[in-house]
Formats: structure tokens, sequence, C-alpha cells
């Protein structure tokens, strides 16, 4: 940056609960969008950063860590007049006031859930750049891609927290009292996230299958020494960019018949699959949680309030049917790992700002791809 103008400044808000609530709109969110060694690195560069006092607390990042790395610690309503806020979640709509014109929120903003903040922003005049529209294949891109650091933190806690609920071993055991068999693992959907899970429960011991309709996904998942569910019935499903396409209503009922028969030997299963901007598809019925044995654990990534992969998981809460099956919804689970998940978010954020700075300035240049491709167009215009 040039030494003559003033730094560009960043600003991070709390977005847990605390005193005076949380700045952002997820509840129980425990991340921070910029860790201390990342807002260090960002002074050595030029920025200002300011920080809401307990913004990292809830991801154990100390105030007195992010003073030490050179950020400026303040109260919400001066990091409000950043020139930029760094988030992981929209900002809630009762703080647009004190936005200002030309201001830029970066996030995992989910504008089409959350109409009203999105028409909160538009009506402060603030700029949205939404990682979760970034063009993942560009590889300038990759740097910022907050969806796959984010999915890989939540496929990496979705085969932990399955082990906890999950009332045997997922390791062979052989003891003196017996031999336990090591537990079936089932993982459905096998993009960043499955093969996280696989590769946690693999370590974990358990004997790991993974599915997807994406059949470019099968070697990458024998790869982790997992075996790939093939199905007979249901299509290859490979779509635009890498993605999964959305399936037909009579491809989803094959689909769904032909898993039915598989999911109830398994004793913990994952579900991970989305089809980007839509529902995600759903994978386990009720008659198929109804049919797995007692003891069993489903744990449900694509929960939310959109609806998930497994009828009968509801978002963030863990339902124990008639039948005993623990049916975990699990809609944010990279929270959980806030810590982890914090660090690589604010790597992602990081890159996000060097792009949008030039020679000193803000510069939300409309010709380059990325920045044109993750700025929402019209706010005004988001619907819920
Ligand atoms: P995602 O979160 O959109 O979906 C998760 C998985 O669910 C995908 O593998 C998808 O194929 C699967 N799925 C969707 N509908 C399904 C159904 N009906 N039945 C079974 N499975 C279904 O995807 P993702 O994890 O973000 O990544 C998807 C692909 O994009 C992967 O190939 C990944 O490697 C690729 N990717 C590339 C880059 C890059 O080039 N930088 C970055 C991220 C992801």
């Amino acid at each position: 940056m040039t030494p003559d103008a003033p730094p560009v400044s960043v600003g991070v808000l709390r977005e847990h609960d605390g005193a005076g609530g949380p700045a952002s709109s997820g509840a129980g969110e425990r991340r921070v969008a910029l860790v201390p060694e990342v807002a260090g690195r960002l002074v050595r560069e030029g920025f200002a950063v300011v920080v809401e006092r307990g913004a990292g607390s809830a991801a154990f990042f100390p105030d007195a860590a992010y003073e030490a790395a050179g950020a400026v610690l303040g109260d919400r309503s001066v990091v409000l007049a950043a020139d930029v806020l760094a988030c992981l979640r929209v900002p809630d709509a009762g703080l647009s006031p004190s936005l200002h014109p030309g201001q830029v929120v970066v996030g995992l903003l989910a504008l089409g859930g959350h109409a009203e903040e999105a028409h909160a922003l538009a009506a402060a005049g603030a700029v949205a750049l939404d990682l979760a529209l970034l063009p993942r294949t560009l590889s300038r891109a990759q740097a910022m891609d907050a969806l796959t650091s984010q999915a890989s933190v939540a496929g990496y806690r979705a085969a932990i927290v399955a082990a906890e609920s999950f009332g045997r071993f997922f390791p062979m055991m052989i003891t003196a009292a017996g031999t336990a068999k090591p537990a079936q693992v089932l993982v459905l959907g096998t993009g960043v996230a499955g093969l996280q899970a696989i590769g946690t429960a693999r370590r974990l011991g358990a004997q790991v299958t993974g599915y997807d309709i994406r059949p470019s996904s099968a070697d990458e998942v024998r790869s982790l020494g997992a075996t790939f569910l093939r199905l007979t019935s249901a299509p290859e499903g490979a779509g635009e960019g890498g993605y999964a396409r959305e399936l037909t209503e009579d491809e989803r009922a094959a689909q769904q018949a032909e898993l039915a028969g598989h999911v109830a030997r398994f004793d913990v299963v994952i579900t991970t699959a989305q089809v980007p901007g839509r529902r995600p598809p759903v994978l386990v019925t009720a008659e198929t949680v109804a049919a797995m044995r007692p003891g069993s654990v489903v744990v449900d990534l694509g929960a939310s309030a959109l609806g998930g992969n497994v009828e009968g998981s509801v978002p963030d809460e863990r339902v124990v049917t008639p039948g005993g099956v623990t049916l975990l919804g699990a809609g944010n689970l990279a929270s959980e790992l806030p810590t982890a998940a914090s660090s690589a978010y604010a790597r992602n954020v990081a890159a996000v700002l060097r792009a949008v700075v030039r020679d000193g300035r803000l510069d939300l240049d409309a010709d380059d791809d990325v920045i044109r491709a993750i700025r929402v167009p019209a706010l005004e215009e988001v619907r819920a």
C-alpha cells in the first residue's frame, strides 16, 4: 500500500452469543472471521484491523492475542465503521443503520435465506461479497475457497460426532473379554466433506463405504481405503463444473429405494449431499431410518431450514427415533471445531481482502472475474 494513503480498515464482529447478542444471524456460531495470526499478517501488509472485544473468545482466540498482533480492539460501533466488514454470516439487520454507503461486507452470507438482512444491507448502500458464489475451479480463487475449507472441517467433525454418539467401538478390538467387530460406516455424498468424513472414520478404525452420483468420485473414495457403493438403478449425475446435477423425481425415487436396501446394514451413516442452489436431496427416507438397527447413528450434514438428506433430522438437534436410531441434524459442524475452522476461514478472507485493495485503496474492479462472481448484484431483489 502507498505510505501516504490512510490504511484500508477491516472490522471483525463478534458473531457468537454474549452480552449484547451476536452481530450476525447464526445461532450458536463460534467461529470468528479473522484470527490473530492472519490479522497480524494483514497489519504488516498495511491494513488496519479493528476487532470487536471478545470476537474470538468462543474460538479460543483472546483479545490480547489480537492486540499483540497489531490489531485494535473496539466496541461494536467502532468496528461497524470499518471500510470492510469481515464476517462468517450476514450482519444482523438491526446493525444496518451503522453501516455506510460503499462499505464492503464479505462472508458466507447465504442471502437467499436472509432477505431481511439483504434488504438492510441494500438500504445502507453496502456492497456484499458472498464467498458462497466463488467460482471454485479458477485457480486464483482457491485461496479464497471458504466453502471448501469449512466443508473439510465439517466432514472431519461429522465422523467424530458420529463416533461420540455410537454405543460401540469404531475399530475392531481384540481383548481378553472378546472381540468387537469394526463399525460399518456409510458416507453418502463424497465431495469435500464426504471425503474428509471417510478419511477420519477410517483413521478411527471403521470399515467405510462411500457413495456419490458423480462416478469420478469412486477413485477418490477407494484411494482413502474405502469401498465405493455402486447403485444399479440410480443414474450417474455429474452436472456442470464438477458438481452434481439435480435428479428427476423418478430418478430420486429409484435412488432412495435402492439405497434403502443398503443403509439398514450400516451402523453409522453420514450424509453430505448437496446440489448448488437447490434443496438438498432426500437420500434416507423415514422408512429407511425405521429399518435401521437400534443404536445406529445418522449424521445429516445437509440439515437446514430448507430440509436435509435425512427425513426426520432437525437442524442443530439430536433426535432419537422410537426405534433407537440417533439422528444428528448437523448443519453447522464447522462451528464445533471453531479454532481450526476460523484459522482456515481467516486465510480465505485475507486472500479476498488482497484482491479488493489496489494501491492502498478499495477497488472492486468490475473486470476481475473473481470479484464479479462474488459481488451480489442486487441486494434489494434477494428473496428468502
Ligand atoms: P457439494 O457440497 O455441492 O455436494 C457434496 C456431494 O454430494 C458432491 O460430491 C455431490 O456429487 C454429492 N451429491 C449431490 N446429490 C447427490 C445425490 N442425489 N446422491 C448422492 N450424492 C449426491 O460438493 P462439494 O463437496 O463442494 O464438491 C463437489 C465437487 O467439486 C467435487 O468434485 C470437488 O472435488 C469439486 N471441487 C473442486 C474445487 C476446485 O477445483 N478448487 C473446489 C471445491 C470442490
